[in-house]
């Protein structure tokens, strides 16, 4: 079991990446290490620099986005937690695969049209090549499992179209090259919405502050977070099917679920028929107290800044280390001659 998985240090991690990413990596951290598998999880800081970003915030964020992960629980005594930019076998590999990536698959990934919008012409061409790089993250460590959002499930389908590609382009056919990966999506919370906009999802990148809830939000800034967030008016229905039309409604109602490890439905059978004005304070204070224990262990180790870096350059040893013999495999599948 090789357990491989990446956040962008873009922000402050949000609801989100904590319940359709985080809570994965710590699961398969466990289950990696009971068993002789290897788990790495790694900082996508080049991934960071396919959007418009200010250097001392990425910076920042790189060192805060560590303190969040160890704080949520990934052990860098268990994990190989790292960042990119430390391994350059990732760059390297990204170009050594775009040989084999196609424009066509990459002009139907639907991240990178969101991202782009109406104005593709004016996006970086990382923001473009960007599934190259992450399919690059992955077949580097031969990656079995790799805990991501519903959102980038189709960026692993690409990786593996191309790692299929290249096996059958470049190696023997009882001898491919590369593992293909496995998504693994948590089903309940796999895609947390916007607060303010329940048909778009919680990211980093959103400019509003009120749309998520930072895994370093306190609990009065997570109530009022959750009491201004959009609903209708209606009060809770006591039968799933009457979340249906109702986005916002079935967001907060799919938090609470994932929050205390019920089901949805179970959530309608004790809330039914209570308006917002109750669920909200109720949702809020369940989020207070998940949250707590991340907050507090994060404010210990946000400011070492020698610990935070101590550990990163622990990890990149180590991931360099895993993941040179893929490297020198693809270079030698290619025939590029390295003396
Ligand atoms: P950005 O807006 O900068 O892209 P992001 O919030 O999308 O940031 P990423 O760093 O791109 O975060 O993704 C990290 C992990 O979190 C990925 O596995 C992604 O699938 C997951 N994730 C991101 N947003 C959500 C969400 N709203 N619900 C569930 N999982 C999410
Ligand atoms: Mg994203």
């Amino acid at each position: 079991m090789r357990v491989v998985s990446g956040i962008q240090p873009t922000g402050k991690p949000h609801l989100g990446n904590y319940l359709g990413a985080i809570v994965n990596y710590v699961k398969l951290q466990e289950e990696a290490h009971a068993n002789g598998g290897q788990c790495f999880i790694f900082l996508a800081d080049l991934h960071a620099i396919s959007m418009p970003h200010d250097p001392a915030e990425l910076t920042r964020n790189t060192r805060e986005m560590v303190a969040t992960l160890v704080a949520c629980g990934v052990d860098p005594a268990k994990t190989v937690l790292f960042n990119q930019a430390q391994v350059p076998a990732h760059a390297e590999l990204q170009w050594l695969l775009s040989g084999t990536a196609r424009m066509g698959w990459l002009n139907r990934m639907t991240q990178w049209k969101d991202k782009a919008g109406k104005n593709r012409e004016g996006q970086s061409i990382a923001l473009f090549t960007y599934p190259v790089l992450q399919a690059a993250d992955v077949l580097l460590y031969q990656a079995t499992h790799v805990p991501v959002g519903e959102d980038q499930k189709q960026h692993l389908e690409l990786a593996r179209d191309i790692a299929q590609k290249f096996n059958t382009d470049f190696c023997p056919e009882d001898a491919p090259l590369f593992t293909l990966p496995e998504p693994y999506i948590p089903p309940a919370a796999a895609r947390i919405m916007s607060l303010r906009d329940g048909t778009s999802k919680m990211s980093k990148s959103d400019p509003s502050e009120m749309s998520r809830i930072s895994l370093t939000d306190d609990a009065d800034t997570i109530m009022k977070k959750v009491k201004k967030a959009k609903t209708d008016a209606e009060p809770l229905p006591s039968e799933e099917k009457g979340l249906e039309d109702r986005a916002e409604a079935r967001n907060l109602v799919g938090i609470y679920a994932a929050l205390t490890g019920k089901t949805p439905q179970e959530v309608l059978s004790d809330h039914g028929g209570q308006g917002f004005g109750a669920f909200k304070p109720a949702l809020g204070e369940v989020l207070a107290e998940t949250l707590a224990p991340i907050n507090a262990r994060f404010l210990e180790l946000k400011d070492d800044q020698e610990a935070l870096d101590a550990i990163l350059a622990r990890g990149a040893a180590r991931a360099r280390e895993n993941g040179l013999p893929t490297l020198d495999a693809t270079y030698k599948a290619l025939g590029l001659v390295r003396g």
